[in-house]
C-alpha cells in the first residue's frame, strides 16, 4: 500500500512516501519495479534502473528495464509514442535511467503487463565499455568479476549472495541483543601479535612498528575482565598468511562472542543459539535470493562429539589421522557424512589450539576448546580461555613463546579476571556455504588476497 505522508518538525518539512513504515526516496521514482502489477492498468510511473537488454524491430522498440527489485518490460510503438521518445530509447545496455510510463496490460508480455513510455531520461550516458555481459548470456571470469565488482553486483546471482551475508550479520547481531550481549569495537591496530603468531601485517605507526589485529581476542576478554559480562563484535581481521586457497582471505570479517563467568558448554551453547539464529533470519528474508542460487536450505540440527570420538569415526572410515592432529578438508568432510549438515566437534588436544584455550581439569592433554564444521568447512572456533596467570605463563612457555613478551596481557589476569568462554564465526566462511559458493572471494565484495588489493 502506497500512500503520502507528511511530517513536519523545526527542521524539515517533507513530504514523504512511506511503505511498510519504510520512508522511500522520492526524487527519481515512484516505484520499484516489483511493486507494479496488471491490476494498475492504466496508472501513470516512474521508475528508475539499468538498460538490461535492448531490442528494435523499427516499428516497436522494446527497453528491459532493471532495478534491484526486479525487470520490467517497456515496449515504445510508432504511432502510439511520440517520435521523441522513440527516439530517447535507443540506448546501450546498462545505460542508467529513468522511465516515466502507463502500466498497460498485455497478455503477450512475460509479467502480463508492460509500460508503454511517456518519457525515457538518460541520467548519464555510458562513457565506457561495460566489461562482462550483465545478463549473465556469457559467462565472465571471476576475475574480470572482481575488477569490476560494480558491475558484478548488478548481476542477480552476486546481489543474492550480499542480501543473503546482510541477513546473516542480522541473525547474528539478533541471537547476541536477544541474549543481553552489548556490542563493542575493539581497535584494528595493535602494538603486538596477541595469538603469538607471525602471520601479522605490519604498519609503519608514527616512530613505531604496529600491526594490523589477527584477531580481536584479547580485547573481548579484556572487556569481560573489566566486569561487562556479555559482548559481542563483528569486525574486520588481518591475517598475512601467504597460503592462497579457496578458503581464505587476508582480510576477512569475525563474529565473535565473549562471556565472563562461563565455560566451553555455555559458550557451545551460546554457537548453537546463534547459528540457529542465522539460519533463520537466511530463510526468512531471502526466500527470493536462495531460488535465484538454487539453494534448498534447512536449518540442522547440531550434534556435540568430543575430539577422541570423532576421531574413531575418521579412522573408521579410512583416515589415517591420530590423535594431535588437526582435521584435514577430507576429514572434515567424513565428519559431516557421519554426523550431519553441522556438527561441533569439542576438546581438541590442548597442543594445536591457541595458548589461551583452558586444559581440560581431568585431563590436561585436551582443552576446552571446540570447532563448528559446516558442510564440511569449518566455520567457528572458541574455547573457554585460561584466566588464571601461572597457567597462562606455563602455556606461552610451552609453546616456545617467552611470557615477558605478553605482559600486558597476563597482567590483566593478576586482577580479579573471572573464568570466560567465546568463539569466533567466519562471516565469509558461513556465507559461503549457506550460498553454495566454491570460491570464499565469491562472498567478500572487495576481497583481499595474495593477489588482489583493488578496488
Ligand atoms: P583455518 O584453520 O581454517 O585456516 P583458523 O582455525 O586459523 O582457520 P580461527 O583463528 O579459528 O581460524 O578463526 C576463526 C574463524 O574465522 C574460523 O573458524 C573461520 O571461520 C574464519 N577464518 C579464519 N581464518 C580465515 C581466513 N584467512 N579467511 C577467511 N576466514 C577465516
Ligand atoms: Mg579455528
Amino acid at each position: 500500500m502506497h500512500y503520502r505522508y507528511a511530517f513536519t518538525n523545526r527542521y524539515f518539512n517533507l513530504e514523504c512516501r512511506v511503505k511498510y513504515g519504510v520512508i522511500l526516496s522520492n526524487a527519481y521514482r515512484t516505484h520499484y519495479i516489483n511493486e507494479l502489477n496488471g491490476d494498475m492498468d492504466g496508472k501513470e510511473v516512474t521508475v528508475a534502473g539499468w538498460v538490461h537488454e535492448t531490442r528494435n524491430i523499427g516499428k516497436i522498440v522494446f527497453l528491459l528495464v532493471r532495478d534491484h527489485s526486479g525487470i520490467v518490460q517497456v515496449t515504445a510503438k510508432e504511432g502510439v509514442t511520440a517520435p521523441e521518445v522513440m527516439k530517447a530509447m535507443d540506448l546501450q545496455k546498462e545505460s542508467v535511467v529513468v522511465v516515466k510510463g502507463m502500466v498497460k496490460k498485455n497478455q503477450q508480455a512475460k509479467l502480463g503487463y508492460e509500460l508503454s513510455p511517456i518519457s525515457v531520461t538518460n541520467l548519464n550516458p555510458l562513457s565506457a565499455g561495460i566489461p562482462f555481459e550483465v545478463t549473465g548470456k556469457v559467462p565472465a571470469d571471476i576475475d574480470v568479476r572482481l575488477n569490476y565488482r560494480y558491475i558484478d553486483l548488478r548481476r542477480k546471482e552476486t546481489t543474492a549472495i550480499f542480501n543473503i551475508q546482510s541477513s546473516i550479520l542480522r541473525g547474528f547481531r539478533n541471537f547476541a541483543l536477544k541474549n543481553k550481549f552489548e556490542e563493542i569495537r575493539p581497535p584494528s591496530i595493535v602494538e603486538a601479535a596477541t595469538e603469538g603468531g607471525a602471520d601479522l601485517f605490519s604498519i609503519d605507526y608514527f616512530e613505531k612498528k604496529a600491526y594490523l589485529a589477527q584477531s580481536p581476542q584479547i580485547y573481548k576478554q579484556l572487556a569481560v575482565i573489566g566486569g561487562m559480562d556479555r559482548v559481542f563484535m563483528a569486525v574486520p581481521v588481518f591475517r598475512a598468511e601467504k597460503h592462497n586457497t579457496v578458503f581464505h582471505l587476508n582480510e576477512s570479517t569475525q563474529m565473535d562472542i565473549e562471556m565472563g563467568f562461563a565455560n566451553h558448554d555455555d559458550a557451545i551453547f551460546m554457537l548453537k543459539e546463534a547459528f540457529g539464529s542465522i539460519i533463520d533470519s537466511v530463510l526468512e528474508s531471502n526466500k527470493e535470493d536462495l531460488e535465484t542460487l538454487g539453494i534448498n536450505l534447512t536449518k540442522p540440527s547440531i550434534d556435540v562429539v568430543a575430539y577422541k570420538d570423532a576421531l574413531k569415526k575418521l579412522s573408521a572410515n579410512g583416515s589415517r589421522i591420530e590423535f594431535g592432529q588437526d582435521f584435514s578438508r577430507e576429514d572434515e568432510a567424513i565428519l559431516t557424512k557421519e554426523y550431519g549438515e553441522a556438527v561441533i566437534i569439542k576438546e581438541y588436544p590442548t597442543s594445536i589450539r591457541a595458548f589461551y584455550s583452558m586444559p581440560n581439569e581431568k585431563d590436561p592433554e585436551i582443552s576446552n576448546s571446540y570447532d563448528l564444521i559446516y558442510k564440511g568447512l569449518e566455520i567457528s572456533s572458541g574455547a573457554q580461555r585460561i584466566h588464571l596467570p601461572k597457567l597462562l605463563e606455563e602455556a606461552l612457555t610451552k609453546r616456545g613463546l617467552n611470557p615477558k613478551d605478553f605482559e600486558f596481557y597476563i597482567n590483566a589476569f593478576r586482577m580479579g579476571a573471572p573464568p570466560h568462554a567465546g568463539w569466533s564465526l567466519g562471516l565469509e566462511r558461513i556465507t559461503m556455504k549457506i550460498t553454495g559458493s566454491s570460491n570464499i572471494r565469491e562472498c567478500t565484495m572487495f576481497p583481499r588476497d595474495r593477489d588482489r588489493l583493488t578496488p
